[in-house]
């Protein structure tokens, strides 16, 4: 990029080197009738420091957002970190697929209780009443456990 009026930071560097140089900014010496040198490049600087500034990290996730690779690695048994939210939309599916608590524990990497803890954490109370019900069947004294944990 040509050190002209075209330049993008053309009219960073002019603002600065009239501000600070001034009339003065003649006898320092004019590059492309626009800014002295070291106005020039503090223009740029100061672009590419924005630049990098707009590049750092997004904001912190959404805890509640499903990173939907990592639920389907999880279902299918791979060790994925998931939050709370991708344990319970995992376990969700899976039970959708029709598997017992029992596999989707296994699958999962979780014990019975965290597995109806999560479950039962829904926002849907009947669907949780029921998912309680099915872990009470499947292992009495771990979702016995759990609803004690909840309540
Ligand atoms: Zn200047």
């Amino acid at each position: 990029m040509s050190l002209n009026r075209y330049n993008p930071v053309a009219k960073v560097a002019r603002a600065l080197c009239r501000r600070r140089c001034g009339t003065n900014a003649a006898s320092v010496g004019m590059i492309g009738r626009v800014a002295c040198g070291a106005h020039w490049e503090q223009a740029i600087r100061n672009d590419e420091r924005v630049a990098v500034e707009h590049d750092l990290p997004p904001a912190p996730q959404d805890p509640d957002l499903i990173d939907d690779i990592a639920v389907e690695a999880a279902m299918t048994g791979k060790p994925v970190s998931l939050t709370r939210a991708e344990q319970r939309e995992a376990a969700r599916r899976l039970q959708a697929d029709g598997l017992s608590l029992n596999v989707i524990a296994m699958r999962l990497r979780l014990s019975h209780a965290v597995l109806t803890a999560i479950l039962a954490s829904a926002d849907g109370t009947d669907r949780d009443v029921s998912v309680l019900a099915t872990a009470n069947a499947f292992h009495a004294e771990c979702a016995a456990s759990t609803l004690a944990a909840v309540a």
